[in-house]
């Protein structure tokens, strides 16, 4: 019996040792506490040797003595690990030192027994021929032996509950084990102390305990909890993650991969899933480090893949098994694909923004270097106000529905885009154009709301690609140069951009652009032609401007006025010319002639743009002349646009002592009807009637008919344009009071004026 204890104590501390020896290994608190132990655990077996095997009473009195002591450093020593072991964080160095000072205590006790035998004491029991040994016996004093170890054990234990009762599922069962292995030693142990028996059975428990609690804390929990981990992070992960093992099996599947591949959660099987397409099953080997990006097309929409296939080869490079992991990046995709949408196309036209127009333009230019191609730009004339009128969701409407115009006739060559505001351009191959379609997109973008139509007007300018050395954006701007010198004309809405009409649109920029210069440096200057009467009596004079440019030379004014008019810039130039014959008239006034007057040209566009009423009462009233000697002369076509509206002017104009005339009487479509609405004093009959030779015998007669019509209606007649005298003899006889022409004299300066007509 006593030899089988022997050998098995034996056993016990071997074990002992090689937890020790394999504990080293770890560089952990754990593992650090669990060598702690070992050394009054081999202690503890060792002394129940000698306890057993003794017979020399003072040895086995010492032996019991050490071995009660290291059993409470052993208990101690478990606690302390148990504290690590749970993960609790022992600021505790008081309650350590307590524990120290107890185990000291202890051990003090056991020592006072060996001289006074009063904690325990033994007595020699010979069971049989082999069996003998001292059995020990407690006295009430042995209390604070035990309380103090049973303490260890209650705090251990209390440690590894609580633990188990506030952890998750995976780390329960780490707890679960140690808290078993402690209470099965420690009731083996209470057995023990409760018999008093020589051979404490609990001391082999040592070796299992300490075996397993070497392997759950540093082997088989570790381990399995790093795999459980792994698991569930592997579930977790957005990436989907499939292993096989060495047989190209699948062992592995995380959530992931399943929703991707569509494999519901008890299968592992891929056959079916669009992975098959991504993998050869049969060769998992061949693929390290492979990344493939794969587009699957279904029916319904797009989807990508990214797959980053991998093997896995053992330390010593044993194939065994191969892992890969899928992301599906189809909503990444999508993401990028608007991002990209909503950077180059318009929120509200879907079609390109100016940037991305140039770009494809450029791009399309560069793919087709022999074709032909028209960089046509649109702009819409009133669009601003049709928008303030009806409101901008309504603009909006109409730029979608131009939109949409496009889209539907564009074929596949042409680019097209939206450059902001009212504008879109498109380029289109020179043989793909029709200008049939363009003529009647320009003239259809009528809307009606609210039972109002809008006629809104289109309009294209159209430049020929012949050098592609220019960017895209210039080629647009030279189709808008030309766009707007049409912008406005109600019959032509489309124009082509050449080189001549390119130099024009640069001379009248640049006439414009000299006008405020020119204004300022007196460039500007007045002629006088006479006009004169049937009597042959000098009457007056009409003012007409002459440029005297400083590079140019003399720039005439049937030039430069017409460009002025149509860059609206007009007004500064006769409100200028108006000063200058005020200035005149007061300084004739001055010198006592106030018997004549000068006729001042009043442009069409300055009846909208100015006030003339208040500005030529402003006039007469600042140079103090009369109002009847300063005539104002609108043309036909000024009227015409808005005869109400003009009538009521000339009204007023009369009232307050003006002379009306209407210029070029005859050049525009509808004089004689004008006659009918319109009550000006003075009629200016257009040179017209006097060039015509081929129709002569009817522009007699019609000059009659008017002539004698506005005798009817109490109008004057001047003349314009006479050059010969058989022009005035007739003119004359048909009742003509007033004359203006070469036959009497071209414009003169004023100082030429003054001197041949004042003297
Ligand atoms: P308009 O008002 O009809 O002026 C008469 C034009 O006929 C003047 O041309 C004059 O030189 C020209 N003329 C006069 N007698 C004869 C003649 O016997 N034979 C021929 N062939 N021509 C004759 P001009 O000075 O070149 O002016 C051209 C037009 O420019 C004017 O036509 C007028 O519409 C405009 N204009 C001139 N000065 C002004 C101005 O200060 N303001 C505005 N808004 N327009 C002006
Ligand atoms: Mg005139
Ligand atoms: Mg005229």
């Amino acid at each position: 019996m006593k030899m089988t204890m022997l050998v098995l104590a034996t056993i016990v501390i071997i074990c002992l040792c090689f937890c020790y020896a394999r504990c080293r290994k770890y560089d952990n608190a754990v593992a650090r506490g669990i060598c702690k132990m070992i050394f009054p655990g081999i202690a503890t077996v060792i002394f129940a040797m000698v306890m057993l095997f003794t017979r020399h009473r003072n040895i086995s009195m010492l032996a019991h003595s050490l071995y009660f002591i290291s059993t409470g450093w052993l208990l101690s020593f478990l606690l302390t690990y148990t504290i690590v072991y749970v993960g609790m964080k022992p600021k505790e160095k008081i309650k350590y030192s307590l524990m120290y000072l107890l185990l000291a205590s202890d051990a003090a006790f056991m020592i006072y027994n060996f001289f006074t035998e009063k904690v325990f004491t033994i007595s020699y029991i010979i069971y049989s021929e082999e069996l003998s040994y001292y059995k020990f016996e407690v006295f009430p004093l042995f209390t604070f032996h035990a309380f103090f170890v049973y303490s260890l054990v209650v705090f251990t234990f209390a440690a590894l509950i609580y633990k188990i009762f506030h952890t998750g599922n995976i780390y329960r069962k780490k707890y679960i084990s140690v808290a078993l292995i402690v209470g099965i030693i420690v009731v083996a142990n209470a057995i023990f102390m409760f018999l008093g028996d020589a051979i404490d059975f609990s001391v082999l428990g040592y070796a299992v305990g300490g075996l397993l609690i070497y392997y759950y804390s540093l082997v088989y929990i570790p381990t399995e909890l790093k795999h459980q981990t792994l698991a569930l992070v592997a579930d977790d992960t957005t990436e989907g993650l499939i292993i096989f093992d060495e047989n190209n099996e699948c062992i592995y599947m995380n959530n992931c991969a399943r929703k991707i591949l569509g494999v519901d959660s008890e299968s592992l099987k891929l056959t079916g899933t669009v992975a098959e397409e991504w993998l050869d099953i049969h060769n998992l080997k061949n693929y390290k480090n492979t990344v493939i990006n794969y587009r699957h097309n279904t029916v319904s929409d797009d989807r990508y893949y990214k797959i980053s296939f991998n093997r896995i080869d053992d330390e010593k490079n044993y194939y065994i098994g191969s892992y890969f992991f899928i992301q599906d990046l189809t909503a990444e995709h999508r993401r990028i694909d608007e991002e990209h949408y909503k950077a180059t196309h318009n929120g509200l036209t879907g079609l390109y923004t100016t940037e991305h127009f140039f770009d494809m333009a450029e791009k399309a230019l560069k793919e087709h270097p022999d074709d032909t191609y028209l960089m046509i730009c649109s702009d819409i004339s009133n669009f601003k106000l049709v928008n303030d009128l009806v409101g901008w969701e309504y603009g909006n409407e109409v730029l979608v529905h131009i939109a949409e115009a496009f889209r539907m006739s564009a074929t596949p060559d042409e680019v097209y885009g939206y450059m902001g505001s009212d504008r879109f351009a498109i380029l289109i191959p020179k043989d793909q154009y029709d200008e049939t379609w363009f003529k009647a997109m320009a003239s259809d973008i009528t809307y009606t709301k609210e039972d109002i139509s809008y006629v809104l007007n289109l309009y294209f300018g159209i430049y020929e690609i012949n050098d592609r050395s220019i960017p895209v954006s210039v080629m647009c701007d030279r189709a808008y140069m030309i766009l707007n010198t049409i912008k406005g004309s109600y019959t032509q809405r489309i124009v082509y951009y050449t080189d001549e009409v390119r130099e024009n649109v640069i001379r009248e920029n640049e006439l414009v652009g000299a006008l405020d210069g020119a204004l300022n440096n007196e460039e500007f200057e007045i002629y006088l032609q006479p006009q004169v009467s049937i009597d042959r009596k000098l009457i007056g004079a009409e003012a007409l401007v002459r440029w005297k440019h400083p590079e140019k030379g003399f720039v005439s004014p049937g030039e430069f006025i017409p460009i002025f008019e149509k860059k609206n810039v007009i007004s500064k130039l006769d409100v200028y010319i108006w000063h200058r014959a005020c200035r005149l008239l007061k300084r004739w006034k001055d010198e006592g002639r106030e018997d004549l007057s000068i006729s001042v040209n009043i442009s069409p566009k300055n009846l909208y743009t100015l006030d003339v009423y208040r500005i030529f009462m402003d006039l007469v009233a600042r140079y103090e002349i009369e109002p009847k000697n300063l005539r104002l002369e609108i043309t036909e076509t000024a009227i015409m646009t808005d005869i109400a509206k003009q009538n009521d002017l000339i009204r007023r104009l009369q009232q307050a002592g003006f002379f009306v005339e209407m210029d070029d009487f005859g050049s525009g479509y509808s004089s004689l009807n004008m006659l009918k609405e319109i009550s000006v004093d003075v009629i200016k009959i257009d040179r017209i009637f006097l060039e015509d030779s081929t129709n002569i015998e009817r522009s007699r007669f019609i000059l009659e008919t008017v002539i004698k019509l506005s005798k009817q209606l109490n109008m004057e007649i001047i003349a314009e344009g006479v050059e010969t005298k058989e022009q005035v003899d007739f003119l004359t006889e048909l009742g003509c009071d007033i004359f203006q022409g070469y036959y009497f004299d071209k414009p003169i300066s004023v100082a030429e004026f003054e001197e041949k007509y004042l003297q």
